[in-house]
């Protein structure tokens, strides 16, 4: 975001900075929807909830900013949700709550398309006030939540080292001979043990063929010996992701073309790695990649982004793809890199890091090594 006259003070909430924003996009009022913006916002976890943003201009008229929840929640929204908010605790929908918030004046008022439902925009259309338009206004929240507070960015990397120490503890038991699935509930198991409240993503644990598959789930099979395996996990830690991706060898004896291949994506890793930094887009640094794989003829065997942003949701902004925005990363990003090859029918390889963006090196949050390591 660039600066403006309606800059937020710095210091400011995570609120006032999101309003900050209102006056310049032309709306009264925000509607936040998505859950995951709310907890943002307000710091509520619950599953029902909704926040009304109202910009300074229109506070006079309409109010506080609104959090809505229903009964269930009383006590924790209490709890959970400053008093920046007017909490109201709603029977029924909490959408049909809106209208009478709004009043007459009429105004203009900002959805997030992602974020709400045909369904709902129409019921919206419906119960407006007389004088009130609907103004599509599409990741506020989501550009704030891309760049991470100190806070974030702790909770985080907690989450990793986490990650990191449970694949570490499950590879003492090695893989070969285990099942694709067994590898993954032990993995995931041992990260809940060491304080993780759940997996980020369902693991993914792919031998052989099987790793060609970018999101393949694990199967009832035996990891076999003398293949590649790629695992791909993350913990869910104080709410925030952690995200990794490593591929070992079971044995000595994998083929060349194994080799060869693994030898590739870590090349095209490790310079998209020093590609990352602040003031480079997420396009430049996905070329920087795609060049050392396109370059060795492999190019239609990456049909993936480099990577993405990690923070509340395994995937959020800013991405890192061939169609990713031209705006520069800017300190405070959070994103993964993870080329991969992929052939169809043989084996796949990804190696993917999660790294902060700073303005000079960035800070790497997943450490596990990568010279191409054989558990069998
Ligand atoms: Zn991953
Ligand atoms: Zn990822």
């Amino acid at each position: 975001m660039g600066a403006s006259a309606h800059e937020a003070p710095s210091g400011a909430t995570r609120a006032e900075r999101a309003a900050s924003q209102l006056v310049e996009l032309g709306v009264d009022a925000l509607l936040i929807e998505a859950l995951v913006n709310v907890r943002y916002l307000t710091g509520f976890t619950g599953s029902n909830g909704l926040v009304l943003l109202v910009s300074q201009e229109a506070a006079d008229e309409l109010g506080a900013h609104r959090f809505l929840t229903d009964f269930r929640y009383t006590t924790q929204a209490a709890e959970q949700v400053p008093t920046e908010f007017e909490r109201q605790i709603v029977a029924g929908e909490l959408l049909e709550a809106l209208a009478p918030l709004l009043g007459e004046g009429g105004g203009r008022l900002g959805f997030d398309e992602a974020g709400l439902t045909v369904r709902a925009h129409r019921r919206l259309v419906e119960t407006l006030p007389r004088g009130w338009e609907l103004i599509a206004c599409n990741g506020v929240v989501e550009q704030l939540r891309a760049v991470k507070e100190p806070g974030e960015i702790a909770r985080i990397r907690a989450a990793s080292e986490l990650a990191d120490r449970a694949l570490g503890e499950v590879l003492e038991g090695g893989l070969a001979g285990r099942t694709e699935r067994e590898v993954a509930i032990e993995l995931e198991l041992r990260m809940r043990r060491l304080g993780a409240e759940s997996p980020s993503f369902s693991s993914i644990v792919a031998a052989g063929a099987h790793g060609a598959l970018p999101h393949a789930e694990p199967r009832e099979l035996q990891i076999p010996r003398d293949v590649l395996v790629t695992i791909d996990w993350g913990a869910l830690h104080e709410g925030y992701c952690s995200d990794c991706t490593r591929t070992y060898a079971t044995g000595e004896e994998i083929s060349d073309l194994a080799r060869e291949t693994y030898a590739l994506v870590l090349e095209a890793q490790e310079r998209g790695l020093d590609a990352v930094q602040a003031g480079r887009s997420g396009r430049e640094i996905d070329a920087v990649a795609r060049e050392v794989i396109e370059q060795a003829g492999q190019g239609e065997h990456f049909g993936h982004g480099l990577g993405h942003g990690v923070g509340l949701e395994i995937h959020e902004a800013p991405r890192l793809s061939r169609t990713a925005s031209e705006e520069p990363l800017v300190a405070g990003n959070v994103v993964t890199v993870e080329p991969g090859i992929y052939l169809p029918g043989l084996l796949g390889v990804r190696i993917e890091d999660l790294v902060v963006v700073q303005e000079g090196a960035r800070e790497a949050l997943t450490h596990l090594p990568k010279a191409l390591t054989v558990i069998s």
